[in-house]
């Protein structure tokens, strides 16, 4: 396990900090993920990481951006750490 699993882990409340689905559900830990990866010169560092489901950090992989189909623009990827869940996901 991830040396900073405790830490992060309880840092978003056991939750993924994408989807806000809740850890326990699924019944096994959250993956540490690096919010900007280690390829794009993220650091290793607790600021750095956060708290994913499997299906959002596999969704996630390597990238900080993606295009949206709306207005066929790249749009950088919500950040846990600058920005407010509230103004970037919507729970209908
Ligand atoms: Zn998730």
């Amino acid at each position: 396990m991830n040396p900073n699993y405790t830490l992060v882990a309880e840092r978003a409340s056991h939750q993924c900090e994408y989807c806000h689905a809740p850890e326990l559900v699924f019944n096994f830990p959250f993956e540490i993920e690096h919010i900007t990866p280690l390829s794009k010169q993220g650091a290793d560092s607790q600021e750095n990481l956060a708290l994913a489901c499997r299906s959002c950090n596999l969704r996630k992989g390597n990238r900080v951006s993606g295009v949206d189909p709306d207005s066929n623009t790249s749009v950088r990827f919500f950040h846990p750490r600058q920005d407010l869940w509230g103004n970037h996901f919507q729970v209908n």
